[in-house]
């Protein structure tokens, strides 16, 4: 079978890496000719309505996304030609910040409270509802904490709004987190829902660091969160991976986003459980049958971000797995990451203790966070 992806990026070299060994074979539509994907299948380079790009994805049997920001219209065209998943409804949905709160709120999911701000009184009105500190986002086109920014008094407010260009905004409550999470579910064509372990998330300036499947979650933190991804899914009538993000409180969880892809904070299920995020969204958009979500001992996953530290020395560490996503190094660009998986948590602390001296400052300390 072969797939055609929209996004030649990392989580489409996994999704390569991935479904290698299930025999199936891949055609990538991405406008950098340096996509990291290339290496491992066919890459055609142009915008994402190139005609030559969509007629080579639209042979594929199956098309998928690594990039969740791929014009409604183009995924539309392919939908019409080829068999898309997950559906373009949930790009859609996910594409504007507004829409997917009133989504998620629309199926009882708590949210933090939220307003539609385009002017300059909305933004002022926004702020009288919502009190301070509170954050102000792009609806469109925000990710790893790009497009958005934290407001604590009415000083902000001015440069806040000329840095996000002023229209098509939403201002958000500010919440004060005990951790964030993120949940990571696989869905089938015929409605078969398996969810993976939950993620215990560190994020720093708004991107993620740190992810770790978590061994013992509150039940009732489970329960919410599976209750909360599952409805998501069933309304989408969604096939393929999807993860939720979670901030979690003395309240229970309030979702922030979703994402209609494999995602950064379920990395660490490519060693770390019996079937990978990336098979599982493979084997749903081919109509495979779906993998066990199952942990296979201890995780946590490190990112790498702006240069790759040398891999040898971490090599060095039993149960350390190195991925290099071979992308040109840009400050704060996520070039890999490794994931430490062991069999059991003093195993795990053990692997930790090896890491910890090769870690720079900065993300040893948010090691601590992660609660392990
Ligand atoms: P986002 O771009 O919405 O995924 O946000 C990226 C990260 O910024 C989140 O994972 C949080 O660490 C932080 N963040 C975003 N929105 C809020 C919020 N309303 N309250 C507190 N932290 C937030």
């Amino acid at each position: 079978m072969r797939v055609g992806i929209l996004g030649g990026g990392q989580l489409a070299r996994m999704m390569a890496e991935a479904g290698g060994p299930m025999g199936l074979s891949f055609q990538f539509l991405d406008p950098s000719a340096q996509a990291c994907a290339g290496d491992l299948g066919a890459l055609h380079v142009g915008p994402w309505d190139d005609p030559d790009g969509l007629e080579l994805l639209a042979a594929c049997d199956r098309v998928t996304c690594d990039f969740e920001n791929v014009p409604a219209a183009v995924l539309a065209d392919l939908a019409a030609r080829t068999r898309v998943h997950p559906p373009p409804a949930a790009f859609a949905a996910a594409q504007d910040r507004l829409v997917e709160k009133r989504l998620l709120e629309q199926l009882g999911i708590p949210i933090a409270p939220v307003a539609s701000v385009s002017t300059r009184p909305d933004l002022l009105a926004a702020v009288e509802e919502i009190g301070y500190p509170c954050v102000l986002k792009t609806r469109r086109l925000g990710y790893d904490g790009k497009g958005q920014a934290v407001l604590y008094s009415h000083e902000d407010l001015e440069p806040a709004w000329q840095a996000l260009g002023g229209r098509d905004l939403i201002l958000e409550c500010f919440i004060d987190f005990k951790h964030e999470c993120a949940l990571t579910a696989v869905r089938s064509g015929d409605g078969e829902i398996r969810c993976y372990p939950l993620s215990r998330t560190v994020h720093q300036r708004g991107v993620l660091r740190l992810a770790a499947g978590m061994h013992q979650p509150p039940p009732a933190l489970l329960e919410q969160a599976e209750t909360s991804v599952s409805a998501l899914l069933e309304h989408l009538d969604y096939v393929g991976c999807l993860s939720l993000e979670f901030f979690s409180t003395e309240d229970g969880l309030i979702a922030n986003e979703y994402a209609p892809r494999p995602h950064n904070s379920a990395h660490w299920t490519i060693e770390g459980a019996v079937c990978s995020q990336f098979e599982n969204h493979l084997r749903a958009v081919c109509g495979l049958p779906l993998g066990s979500t199952r942990r296979r001992g201890h995780s946590v996953m490190f990112n790498w971000l702006g240069d790759l530290p040398d891999a040898a020395a971490f090599l060095r560490v039993p149960g350390l797995a190195w991925h290099d996503y071979h992308k040109q190094p840009r400050p704060g660009r996520k070039l890999g990451h490794a994931t430490l998986v062991a069999d059991t948590l003093a195993e795990l602390h053990a692997g930790l203790e090896a890491v910890r001296p090769l870690l720079d400052r900065e993300t040893e300390s948010l090691l601590e966070q992660l609660a392990l």
